[in-house]
């Protein structure tokens, strides 16, 4: 596993792979877990070569975001990713990517401004951003991302489409802990107590899903199922949304396109999940 700590580094790099051999691209901001590591066997088992970055991407942060306390521990990540056998790990700096004078922004217009863009203004012009560059850094064929991530891989598929940049995403499914708590890097923020009532989220999910498979219908008689459960074990709810998985648009007649997708605040933590009504 060899790691590249400049932007020419992995740009000459990339340049000098032939094109005959498949490289796969997993882009995190670190403090790694088995969610990462799925991406990353995902790309493994198709791909010649496997870069993975890590960096913690100041641009998709909003001013009151969690930008200073976001937890970073590299050693740790070098030792989950090591025996997965990446071939390299991209570790761009700050001021690498957005050096003094920066002032190009990408913005997928629409699709960003719905669901979590609506909560974090913003937000998505950071992902589009960094995305774009890395992408331009790595040249990836194949780029592996969480479906946690819903609306980004949405967002990001409009992109490399709309910039004919020839990167294809490959979805993989979200991992989660048994007894169902999706994971995520900002789960380490939790207390005990908002561990438990963390719950609420997968446990809506459920049972929108239990809803669907019992005939229902209307999303407002789901959401309001869904919501009564979240705010009983203490979530503050952040949106609940039932959306077509392919335009993101609300969706107010349920049908086998449809996806739930929530996000929850747990005391100060605020967390996502999501899932197709008939998963
Ligand atoms: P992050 O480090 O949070 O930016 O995430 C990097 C990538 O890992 C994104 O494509 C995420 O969607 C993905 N990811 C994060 N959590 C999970 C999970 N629980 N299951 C699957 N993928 C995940």
């Amino acid at each position: 596993m060899i790691i590249l700590e400049s932007v020419e580094q992995m740009q000459s790099l990339s340049r000098s792979w032939n094109q005959d051999r498949k490289i796969g691209f997993v882009p995190t901001m670190g403090y790694l877990h088995e969610g990462h590591l799925s991406l990353v066997k995902a790309a493994k088992a198709e791909c010649d070569i496997v870069v993975v970055s890590i960096f913690v991407n100041p641009a998709q942060f909003g001013a009151n975001e969690d930008l200073s306390t976001y937890p970073r521990d590299l050693n740790r990540d070098y030792e989950l990713l090591a025996p997965l056998e990446v071939d390299y790990v991209f570790l761009p700096t700050g001021a690498m990517m957005y050096p003094e004078g920066y002032k190009t922004w990408v913005e997928v217009k629409d699709i960003s401004n719905v669901l979590c863009g609506a909560s974090r203004p913003g937000h998505f012009i950071g992902v589009a951003t960094v995305v774009l560059k890395l992408v331009n850094l790595v040249k990836p064929d194949l780029m592996y991302m969480g479906e946690k991530d819903f609306q980004q891989i949405a967002v990001l598929r409009k992109m490399l489409d709309d910039l004919n940049l020839g990167t294809q995403i490959v979805p993989c499914p979200i991992v989660r802990e048994p007894d169902g708590l999706a994971l995520s890097s900002r789960n380490v923020y939790l207390s005990s107590s908002e561990r438990i009532n963390a719950l609420c989220l997968s446990q809506a999910i459920k049972q929108g899903r239990e809803m669907y498979a019992a005939g229902i219908r209307e999303a407002a008689t789901l959401k309001t199922a869904m919501a009564e459960g979240i705010n009983k074990a203490g979530g503050r709810i952040d949106y609940i949304s039932i959306v077509n998985q392919f335009t993101l648009l609300d969706c107010e007649e349920l049908d086998p396109e449809s996806r739930i997708i929530l996000a929850v605040y747990l005391g100060k933590t605020r967390l996502i999940d999501n899932s197709s009504v008939l998963a």
